[in-house]
């Protein structure tokens, strides 16, 4: 035992799992190919001018970033029709979550959120000695009745992931606007949207023109999912002017690399890329949902490049060995079930294929 004592409040706190690493799974499994179908990376890459604006500012690299991020700022002001003054860019929206509660959550205060959604959350209001309360999922859909009903005096902050992560569902235009219409206005409401763009219904609420309306209304959007810049490291919270000079306040003063910012830019520039991701993302969607439900497994409604698969056979470990990495989950009342990151139709035909045969052999 250490004589150093960590705070009380992060003792509980397990790291986040990261699992074997691909090289590992390679060798201990002998295998040639891999498919990491776990994060929900864009398997089409990234932008081509991505990499044309990292070389041509490789020799700037030894100065700081600019801190305020202006460019990239001006940008998706711009892009979005919204205040420079509303926005803060992050090092991933990950970090804005961090700054969120860092600014906000104290003592005993109360965070509402799904169970199960994106564990940051509650990792973070964790951190500050904040109360987490898990509001279970309805069918895989955020139940937001429920979550209303759960706030209490001490609320001071609810999540809603939307599309959700891990289930990949959304909630309803209007069911979405009613609950932000009710929660009280010293409660921060925070709609995740890193899946945004991958989008397709028109049942989906555009939640930025209602920020003049909802000062307490937060919108974090990222450059790590479809934009496919996950290893740079770029989200962005859009918000009140008010609650971005907070948040200011508690953020390292370069929190986005030199790079990142360029990287980002550019990429947010190419829209045709982005376009064309999200088209044969859905396609392919619809395609691997139809043959999952086909093999008798259930497959949640994604409006995302992942599916949230339940199975009546434990198949996570039996897939990692012929080389396709998912993320195993529990729910009850299923053997098992797991996230899987969409890829191109050829490797979404060898999951297929893959899968089927396990289920044909597995003698469960
Ligand atoms: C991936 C993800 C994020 C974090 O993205 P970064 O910008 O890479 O930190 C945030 N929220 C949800 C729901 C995600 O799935």
């Amino acid at each position: 035992m250490s004589k150093i004592i960590a705070r009380e409040e992060i003792k509980g706190i397990k790291p986040y799992t990261l699992g074997k690493s691909l090289k590992e799974i390679k060798t201990d499994y002998n295998l040639q190919v891999i498919r990491k179908m776990s994060d929900n990376e864009n398997v089409y890459g990234c932008s081509p001018h991505v990499r044309e604006v990292i070389s041509e500012n490789l020799n700037e690299i030894f100065y700081y970033p600019d801190g305020t991020t202006s460019t990239l700022i001006s940008k998706l002001a711009k892009f979005y029709n919204v205040q420079e003054s509303q926005f803060i860019i992050g090092n991933g929206s990950e970090e804005m979550i961090r700054l969120l509660t860092r600014a906000y959550i104290r003592h005993g205060d109360e965070a509402i959120m799904a169970d199960i959604t994106f564990p940051r959350y509650e990792t973070n209001v964790v951190i500050e000695g904040g109360q987490p309360i898990k509001v279970p999922l309805n069918n895989g859909t955020h139940n937001l009745d429920e979550m209303f009903e759960a706030i209490t005096e001490k609320t001071k902050m609810v999540f809603v992931c939307n599309p959700n992560n891990p289930t990949g569902t959304i909630v309803g235009k209007e069911e979405l606007l009613h609950f932000i219409k009710r929660v009280p206005e010293n409660i921060i409401v925070v709609v995740d949207e890193a899946y945004y763009e991958y989008v397709m219904t028109d049942d989906y609420l555009e939640t930025l023109p209602l920020l003049e309306q909802f000062p307490n209304l937060i919108v974090l959007r990222t450059f790590s999912k479809i934009y496919g810049l996950a290893g740079l490291r770029v989200g962005y919270g859009i918000m009140a002017e008010a609650i971005v000079k907070e948040l200011v306040k508690v953020k390292d003063v370069f929190n986005v690399n030199h790079l990142a910012q360029h990287a980002a830019s550019v990429a947010l520039d190419d829209q045709g890329f982005i376009e064309e991701c999200a088209r044969k993302n859905a396609e392919e969607r619809v395609y691997v949902s139809k043959a999952l439900t086909a093999l008798g497994m259930q497959v949640f409604t994604s409006e995302t490049n992942f599916l949230f698969v339940c199975s009546k056979k434990p198949v996570v470990t039996l897939l990692m060995e012929k080389g396709f990495i998912v993320r195993g989950l529990q729910i009850a009342g299923w053997a098992e079930a797991f996230r899987m990151t969409l890829g191109t139709r050829k490797d979404n035909d060898a999951f297929i294929e893959t899968i089927g045969q396990l289920l044909k052999e597995s003698v469960v």
